[in-house]
Parts: structure tokens; C-alpha cells; sequence
């Protein structure tokens, strides 16, 4: 009897769903998620506007906090944000290399250079981080939500959080982003790594004062691991990539800053003004926390997009099939190999699912050979450099033709007016010696 994968052997799920042939020979596909409904038809979301706001109000809090401990925050008064950044060189280039036009303006988002972590992963990782840390603190009586988050930089404070210790797996940025905040808080933080974590950013965490602990698996066993050992320390909390609510609503934050940034920029959004956003993704929760943001700002006139490595199309396996965070790429044979930090991942978050499902628009996969170029022309082009993975929604307008989306959508005569804005997730650590490999590898043809 031939092979089951949940239920069904592969040409049952190949008849169901031609483009798993595709996504199973590696090749670059375009998924595009017909089974979206439109915002007013969403009947509830397992999360609100409200609590983004809260979410909000959350990192406010501790801008006094930040502007102490970390003095680089001290321009943008202790808030954790990116620039947004219009790049025509860039968009030239594209569209000479690929003969074809982009119609519409061309933005990156750069969380490669957001302060501290310089990574996506600052804005929910910080948030996990503080939320727990101020719940321990409320509950203690050692603060009040209405005092001076100074006091979070106090010796008492770090003495008080050195009795419970955070636990974190990852491939490499997420335990950076955990590891800086819960050491600076004074927590213990063991963080646990898939092997292909980067050495450096292995040595940085230990500077930081944080454990390290690697696994030969990847990053699900990391996780896993990660998880049991945490959960066996009665004073352990361990921050769940692969099911967090608050690491998704941290992520989500990025929405509201970012229509902030649109109003300063007189760019609009609106019925007339798509937008569409095209976003690395991961396990999930970092583009699945902006999509909800976003979807909640402007609805139906933001279109966001998910980019994967073809090695890695967690999240495309589990919309594709409706499985969710039960599926994984090596269900289909797939071998989640690549270079790709952050992106190489073989289950979707069972959280972040639910809400991508609705919200997205698509997905699209990348290979890594493609990645390395497009690095190296970001940085000739606009002197901006982002690590491989935060070049994947670089494609995304071209890649975007390959469909009938905008046909479909109603969208072809406005796309003059639209939006295109590309998330860079990461970069700004990467040591001097792997940037230069890195360029010199989009270099070569
Ligand atoms: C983690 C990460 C992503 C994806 O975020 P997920 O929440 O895992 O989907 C994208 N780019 C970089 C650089 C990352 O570190």
C-alpha cells in the first residue's frame, strides 16, 4: 500500500492540489489564497484592534526603560522602530535586469535596521520579553502600570527577575532578540539552537550573558528540546515560536507605526491606493502579526504577501492543504536546507495559521541563489545592506505579475497609484567578514 501523508497518499494530494507537484520539485511557485474573504466578512479574529493598541501601549511604557539601557534608542525617545524608505535606484535596476516595469512606487521597511537587535525579531521578541516581565513585576507589587519604567533598570528589579529563567529555541535571530532583552532584565535565558545557527550570533549571546545550547536537528527539535527543558523549571517560561500569542502581537505593532510613517509621508492608502506588502516568512508569526495589523488599519486595500525559501514552504503547505502547523515540509519530502536565516523553518506556527489563512493574500517561494544577488544590488543601488533572507520580498511585484491578482481584484487601472512596499526582516549585526561573502556572492552570476 503506498505511503499515507495525513490521511491521503502524495497523488491524492497532487490531484487536489496541482501546484504541490511544483512546491515537491523545488520549483518557484506563486500561491494565491482564493479563499480569502474580504475584511466585512470576517466574523472573528482569536485577536482585536484593541489588544494591538494595548500592545502598543505596552512598548510606550517602557520607553523610558529603553532610553537607559540601550543609549542607541535615545533619538527616537526609547521607541524601537525602523525607518520606511523609498528606494527608485533600486526599482531602476529591477526592472532593467528583468525587462519589465513595476508600476507604482517601490518601498523597503527596514527592520535590518531597527535599533538593539537590528532584526524583525526586536519588535516581538522585545514584547514577549516585557509583557512577562512586567506581569511578574505587577503581580509582586513592585510596580504600578502608571510608574517611571526606569525602574526596570534598577539593581532590586534584576535581582528580583535573576530568580526565574527564560527559555527560548531558535535559529539564530529570535534568541538574539530574547536573549538581549531577558539578560538586560536580569532573567537567567537559556536559549537553545538548530545547528545552522550562525556562530556568531552563538558568541554574542554568550557575551550577553545568555546560555547557549545547540542541537544537531533543526530547529523544531530546538524547540522541542527547548520547551521540555524549560517546562520542567517550575520558574521557566518558555517563549513558543512555534504557537506564541505575544510574540505575534508584538509583531503586530509594526501596523500602527507604520501608518504613522505613511501620514508623514503623505503616502496614501485607500481605495484608490493599494497596497501591497511583501513579507519573509518564517514560522509565521512575523509577517502574520503585520498582516493582522495591517488588514485591521486598512482592510481590503492592503494585499500582504508571504515569501519562503523552495526548501522551506512551511507556511504555503499548511494554507495550501488547510493543515496548518500539522503539516510539515518533510511530510512532502521536502528538506528544509537553507541559507535563508530565519526562513528555515519546517512548521508553520499553529497560532499565526489561523489568522494567515484569512488575512494573506499568497505566497510565494524563492530560491536561495536568488537571494544573494539581489543583496548585492541593494547595496549598490541605495548602500543598504540586509542579510539574505530580507531580500526574498524584493522580487515580489514582478513575481506578482505572474498571477491574475490584480485582474481578479479589480485592480488593474489603479496600480499607477499603488504601493509597493518590500519588509526587510534583517542585517544590521552581520559581522563585516559574512557581509562581504555574502556580496561577493551575488556578484558572481
Ligand atoms: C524570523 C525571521 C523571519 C520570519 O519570521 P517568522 O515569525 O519566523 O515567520 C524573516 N526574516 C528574518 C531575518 C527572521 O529572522
Amino acid at each position: 500500500m503506498a505511503m499515507k501523508i495525513h490521511g491521503k497518499t502524495v497523488e491524492e494530494w497532487q490531484k487536489d492540489f496541482p501546484l504541490l507537484r511544483d512546491i515537491m520539485d523545488l520549483k518557484p511557485v506563486f500561491w494565491v489564497n482564493h479563499m480569502r474573504p474580504r475584511m466585512a466578512d470576517i466574523p472573528s479574529l482569536p485577536l482585536s484592534l484593541d489588544d494591538m493598541l494595548a500592545a502598543a501601549k505596552l512598548f510606550e511604557r517602557f520607553q523610558p526603560f529603553f532610553k537607559k539601557v540601550f543609549p542607541e534608542t535615545k533619538e527616537t525617545n526609547g521607541m524601537i522602530e525602523s525607518p520606511l524608505t523609498e528606494i527608485p535606484n533600486m526599482k531602476t535596476r529591477l526592472e532593467k535586469e528583468r525587462n519589465a516595469a513595476i508600476n507604482g512606487r517601490l518601498y523597503i521597511k527596514q527592520d535590518n535596521a531597527l535599533p538593539v537587535t537590528g532584526s524583525i525579531k526586536a519588535r516581538g521578541g522585545f514584547f514577549e520579553v516585557l509583557h512577562y516581565a512586567e506581569q511578574l513585576a505587577l503581580n509582586a507589587g513592585l510596580i504600578t502600570r502608571n510608574d517611571h519604567y526606569e525602574k526596570f533598570a534598577e539593581p532590586d528589579m534584576k535581582k528580583f527577575f535573576s530568580r526565574f529563567t527564560i527559555g527560548v529555541g531558535s535559529t539564530g535571530n529570535l534568541g538574539l532578540s530574547i536573549g538581549t532583552m531577558a539578560a538586560v532584565l536580569g532573567f537567567n535565558v537559556n536559549v537553545y539552537m538548530s545547528r545552522d545557527a550562525k556562530e556568531w550570533k552563538k558568541e554574542l549571546l554568550r557575551k550577553k550573558g545568555a546560555n547557549v545550547f545547540e542541537f544537531d536537528g533543526d530547529f523544531s527539535e530546538a524547540i522541542d528540546e527547548g520547551r521540555k527543558k524549560t517546562e520542567a523549571d517550575p520558574k521557566g517560561y518558555f517563549v513558543d515560536d512555534e504557537k506564541s500569542k505575544y510574540l505575534f502581537l508584538g509583531y503586530s505593532v509594526a501596523a500602527l507605526r507604520l501608518k504613522e510613517q505613511f501620514k508623514q509621508e503623505n503616502i496614501p492608502v485607500d481605495e484608490d491606493h493599494p497596497l501591497f506588502v511583501y513579507l519573509p516568512c518564517g514560522v509565521g508569526g512575523s509577517p502574520g502579526g503585520i498582516t493582522f495589523g495591517l488588514k485591521q488599519l486598512f482592510g481590503d486595500h492592503v494585499h500582504c504577501f508571504l515569501v519562503e525559501p523552495t526548501h522551506s514552504p512551511a507556511v504555503l503547505l499548511g494554507m495550501l492543504t488547510e493543515l496548518g502547523s500539522k503539516v510539515s515540509v518533510q511530510d512532502f519530502g521536502i528538506d528544509n536546507r537553507t541559507e535563508a536565516d530565519g526562513l528555515a523553518v519546517g512548521r508553520p506556527s499553529a497560532f499565526a495559521s489561523g489568522f494567515i489563512q484569512k488575512l494573506a493574500s499568497g505566497v510565494y517561494t524563492i530560491e536561495d541563489e536568488e537571494l544573494f544577488p539581489l543583496l548585492a544590488m541593494l547595496k549598490d543601488e541605495e548602500g543598504i545592506f540586509v542579510e539574505p533572507s530580507a531580500t526574498a520580498g524584493l522580487p515580489g511585484p514582478f513575481r506578482l505579475q505572474e498571477t491574475r491578482y490584480t485582474e481578479d481584484d479589480g485592480l488593474m487601472g489603479k496600480m499607477d497609484q499603488a504601493t509597493h512596499l518590500v519588509w526587510s526582516t534583517g542585517g544590521s549585526l552581520v559581522p563585516d567578514e559574512d557581509r562581504k561573502t555574502f556580496y561577493q556572492r551575488g556578484l558572481k552570476k
